[in-house]
């Protein structure tokens, strides 16, 4: 071989080992080495002694460029390998900042729908504050679960009590189409059926998705919330929901039942225990127009205790408050607890009967009329009794009217006095004489 081809290829091999070597593969540099270290080695052995040193020097040149060619691409190497894990390491931050900013966001819109279920509830606890009674407070309330729960949802509010003592009645309802939560009957069938009882949270799967939620102070119940649970919602969440809505109208409930028992309590009379006369006269205005239009009938019965006067005279007035108290306390126990007690005036009472017809009336005012002159009163070694005169109306037999009615009876009344007391008299008895 010529010993120019050979410096040429000399000169080549660094070249060669450096780009063969890049970026990585420092095996491909060894392995020019070698090779340039074979070629070399088998030149110097071909190779006239003339041409020896110059051939020498350019495989030494070879072999060095061959070298620092390996170390350059060693070096590259580590700092590829830096490079790369450096790569890895921001890899590795940019997904963590990815999903701790995908963390804030979903924190950031959980937190504003926080905050506008919490103006929600804060609107309805503001807005159910000013409402006394349950006419007032169910538009507040069905305008605040539309707010709180989203258009269209679909529940029932039951109250218990809301007409009569110890019945639950819906307050408001809204779809529920063909649902057992449409009524309290099938909702309490439901909950039995399921093992459920009325004063738990309770998630119902069928007969569809939906919850309960009491609306109960300690032990009592004032109400119930039953809401379908929408497509969307897992039924877990949608009861803690409900759960935060339902504590909201506790003090509602509990405000309108308190003042419903005040105004029941400003009704009474302070001394007897029965209605006072305005609530009579309201009463009586109702139970009219309801006989009226229901076409149905009810008795009046008015009553004075005789001889109160001299009673009062002869044992001192709080020995008569005494006895007004008592009267109270039989007539309440003898009517029905339809029937309707009031005190009218001074030592006079009337009973309103209704659906009553008028020989029961005349029954009934007997047996009144037989319990107060059983009762005993004692004032220190004395024993007294009282007796009592009624008189008795029935309608729509004697009058039109309530005033017209009250007359009857008056009269009637007065009529019992002068045929000697202690009796009842019908004014239509007056009418046929
Ligand atoms: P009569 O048999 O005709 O009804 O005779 P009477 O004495 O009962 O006559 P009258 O009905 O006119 O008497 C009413 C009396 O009732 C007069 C009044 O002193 C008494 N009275 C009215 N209200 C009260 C009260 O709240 N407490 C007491 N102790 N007495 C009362
Ligand atoms: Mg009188
Ligand atoms: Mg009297």
């Amino acid at each position: 071989m010529r010993p120019e081809l050979f410096e040429a290829g000399a000169a080549l091999v660094p070249g060669v080992a450096l780009w063969l070597s890049y970026p990585r593969r420092s095996w491909a540099a060894a392995v020019c080495l070698g090779a340039s270290l074979a070629v070399g080695g088998a030149f110097l052995a071909a190779c006239p002694s003339s041409s020896r040193s110059g051939a020498a020097m350019a495989a030494g040149a070879a072999v060095l460029g061959t070298i620092l060619a390996w170390r350059l691409c060693r070096r590259r190497e580590a700092d590829y390998a830096a490079g790369a894990a450096r790569l890895e390491e921001v890899r590795v931050q940019r997904a963590r900042f990815g999903s701790e900013l995908a963390r804030l966001k979903e924190r950031g819109q959980s937190a504003e729908r926080e905050h506008r279920e919490t103006m929600a509830v804060y609107g309805m606890v503001k807005s159910l504050a000013e409402a006394l009674s349950w006419e007032d407070v169910r538009p507040r309330i069905e305008a605040a679960i539309e707010q709180y729960f989203g258009a269209g949802s679909e529940y029932a509010v039951y109250v218990s009590g809301l007409r009569d003592e110890g019945e639950v009645r819906p307050l408001c309802l809204r779809g529920l189409k063909s649902s057992p939560g449409s009524s309290w009957a099938t909702l309490g069938r439901l909950l039995q059926e399921q093992g459920a009882a009325p004063a738990a949270p309770k998630v119902f799967e069928r007969p569809e998705r939906a919850v309960g939620m009491p609306i109960r102070e300690g032990q009592e119940l004032l109400g119930y919330l039953y809401a379908r649970v929408p497509e969307a919602a897992a039924s877990q969440a949608w009861l803690v929901k409900t759960q935060a809505f339902a504590s909201e109208l506790i003090v509602a409930f509990k405000r309108v039942k308190l003042f419903q028992e005040m105004e029941r309590l400003s009704e009474l009379d302070g001394l007897t225990g029965v209605r006072r006369r305005g609530a009579f006269d309201r009463r009586i205005a109702d139970e009219t127009v309801r006989a009226k239009t229901f076409k149905t009938t009810f008795g009046l019965m008015l009553l004075d205790i005789d001889h109160f006067k001299s009673l009062n005279d002869r044992y001192g007035h709080p020995f008569g408050d005494q006895v007004l108290k008592r009267i109270g306390a039989v007539l309440g126990a003898t009517v029905y607890d339809t029937d309707f007690v009031a005190r009218y005036g001074g030592e006079e009472f009337v009973v309103l009967l209704p659906r009553a017809e008028s020989e029961g009336a005349r029954r009934k005012a007997e047996a009144i009329r037989d319990a107060i002159e059983a009762e005993v009163f004692s004032i220190g070694f004395e024993t007294v009794r009282v007796t009592v005169s009624i008189g008795l109306a029935h309608f729509p037999r004697d009058a039109a009217t309530p005033e017209e009615l009250v007359a009857q009876a008056d009269g009637a009344m007065y009529a019992a006095k002068s045929g000697g007391r202690n009796r009842v008299v019908d004014c239509e008895a007056l009418r046929r004489r």
